[in-house]
């Protein structure tokens, strides 16, 4: 017999199963000897009170074992003598358009520029060993894409139930805990995301695709107004093109612009990394002097309010994390977040970030606020001495346009150096970052601090370009067989939405394959 209930549970009885059999003995008057699984659904945290309980809807096996998998299987064909499709990206966009499409009998050639997720490692610790970024192996060019080294998080305002579930089930397939169908806020963690998508590629090359690394598209190949392939790494592949290449690659937009196809500016949200003491934000959201104790994982925030008909709000928030450099080129400083599996680490941060449209940016050039992006990123290199140093300041001196005489020990690894961020940043960025910072120290007592700390910059929170593409084909609006994927090309913003992202590319692909032959 199974049974299925929704219960509210003390923290200490939803972390232990044998507390929760227990507990679901009690309250339902079973033998607990009786109970052979218990399978958690569903878990939320309900920390709005001083007393916080975990909300579960959980499915417990009396008397019988659970004979089906955790989560749902994908099958997928052996492809090696079906039509080929180039997949240029190896992120999460790309990635899930490949497995979609060896679903779909197509044979998928993935052409990534950078390394393979491990090889990549390498070069990410020698940013802060050397203080240089290699300009094709980094946090966001590499197998796995941007999402790679980050915190994992696979949450996505997106309503489509349906798509969101296939990527959490295949990213289980592939080797994810099946927590991540049950929590309300499910996230990988940057220490298990990398051999999750080693298993995807084998996957895509057990069934005959192919995964080519350091092998970079440079051209398009057209025939008219067909899109029929692409030069990448010397050599010419043939296919319809699926073109998910993240929104760092600038070269890409770069050439779009160039050949005159057609591409529009987008807008973004630029900022800084916020970090605390994750013991303070663990006090804070949880009410309690002596933080969140054994049971309940590192707290999360979310704040959000508007400052003269401009979004400012959290974004991308790493409890128990780390701030990291992720400039793709030379002189370029950007920050970002990462967090491992357990979110164990002594700091907490988050994007802060302002809304910026493309209507906020003089001229009519398609680039305009990549390249509003590029310059931002050099002004913080060079404030921070040329180096990947970040300039830094203290929540609360920033708000009172202060320098900090000195600043909190800090995750990011390459170094702080105090710099008044309040004077060199966009006025119309930094006046609403003090706005919304006094907003959410209101809300939340204790948030707006000088234990706090504010690093330089962070601008890659989405693209600054869409490749503009056809609603129903999802094709380019001019060029056939040309498919913009994921986040680089606007659709996307996230690793769950690009991979939904993947998945609906490649399904437009097979049609379009279909009305071809
Ligand atoms: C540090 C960090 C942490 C993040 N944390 C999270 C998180 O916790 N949760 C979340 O949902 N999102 C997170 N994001 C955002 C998320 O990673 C992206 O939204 C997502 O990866 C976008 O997927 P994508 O496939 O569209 O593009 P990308 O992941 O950017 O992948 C694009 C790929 O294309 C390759 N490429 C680029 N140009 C070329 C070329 N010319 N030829 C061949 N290959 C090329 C790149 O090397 C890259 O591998 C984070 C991003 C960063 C940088």
């Amino acid at each position: 017999m199974t049974n299925e209930y929704q219960v509210r549970v003390q923290p200490q009885v939803a972390a232990n199963e044998q507390a929760l059999r227990s507990w679901l003995a009690d309250e339902y008057g079973f033998d607990v000897r009786t109970i052979t699984a218990v399978r958690i659904l569903r878990r939320s945290i309900d920390a709005r009170q001083r007393t916080i309980f975990v909300n579960l809807k959980v499915r417990v096996f009396i008397n019988e074992q659970p004979t089906d998998d955790e989560y749902v299987r994908t099958d997928y064909p052996d492809v090696s003598e079906r039509p080929q499709v180039i997949v240029v990206g190896a992120g999460p966009g790309g990635l899930f358009a490949a497995l979609r499409l060896i679903e779909l009998g197509l044979r998928p050639i993935v052409l990534e520029r950078g390394k393979d997720v491990h090889e990549r490692k390498k070069d990410l610790a020698q940013i802060a060993k050397t203080q240089k970024v290699d300009a094709e192996s980094n946090y966001c060019f590499g197998e796995g894409g941007a999402g790679a080294y980050s915190d994992g998080k696979l949450y996505t305002r997106s309503k489509k139930r349906g798509s969101i579930e296939k990527i959490l089930n295949v990213f289980c397939q592939h080797g994810a805990s099946a927590n991540i169908l049950a929590d309300a806020h499910p996230h990988i963690g940057t220490d298990k995301l990398p051999r999750v998508i080693e298993n995807m590629r084998n996957t895509i090359i057990r069934c005959g695709g192919e995964v080519h690394f350091q092998t970079k598209m440079t051209r398009l190949v057209l025939n008219g107004n067909t899109v029929v392939g692409c030069f990448a790494a010397d050599k010419e592949y043939s296919g319809p093109v699926i073109l998910a290449t993240g929104h760092s690659a600038r070269d890409v937009y770069r050439y779009l612009a160039d050949r005159k196809i057609e591409i529009e500016a987008k807008g973004i949200a630029v900022g800084v990394r916020l970090e605390h003491p994750s013991m303070l934000i663990d006090q804070i959201q949880y009410h309690n002097k002596l933080g969140r104790g054994k049971y309940l994982p590192a707290a999360e925030y979310s704040f959000v309010t508007q400052v003269d008909g401009r979004g400012v709000y959290s974004f991308c928030m790493c409890p128990g994390g780390f701030v990291i450099p992720a400039a793709t080129d030379k002189e370029q400083l950007v920050v970002n977040g990462m967090s491992p599996s357990n979110r164990g680490g002594q700091w907490s941060n988050s994007g802060m970030v302002v809304e910026t449209r493309a209507e906020d940016i003089e001229g009519d050039d398609p680039l305009r606020v990549m390249h509003f992006q590029e310059q931002l990123e050099r002004d913080c290199w060079q404030q921070g001495n040329m180096r990947q140093t970040a300039p830094a300041q203290r929540m609360a001196d920033f708000v009172n346009k202060r320098l900090s005489y000195d600043l909190p020990r800090s995750s990011y690894a390459p170094g702080l150096i105090s710099s008044p961020l309040h004077f060199w940043m966009p006025q119309n960025i930094s006046h609403r970052l003090q706005e919304g910072f006094k907003a959410f120290g209101r809300q939340s007592h204790g948030f707006l601090t000088n234990e706090a700390v504010m690093i330089g910059v962070e601008t890659r929170t989405s693209s600054p370009v869409r490749i503009v593409r056809d609603a129903d084909t999802l094709m380019h609006v001019r060029l056939q067989g040309l498919f913009p994927c994921g986040e680089g090309a606007g659709y996307a913003g996230g690793i769950v939405s690009a991979g939904v992202d993947g998945e609906r590319c490649a399904e437009m692909c097979a049609q379009y394959l279909q009305q071809t032959v």
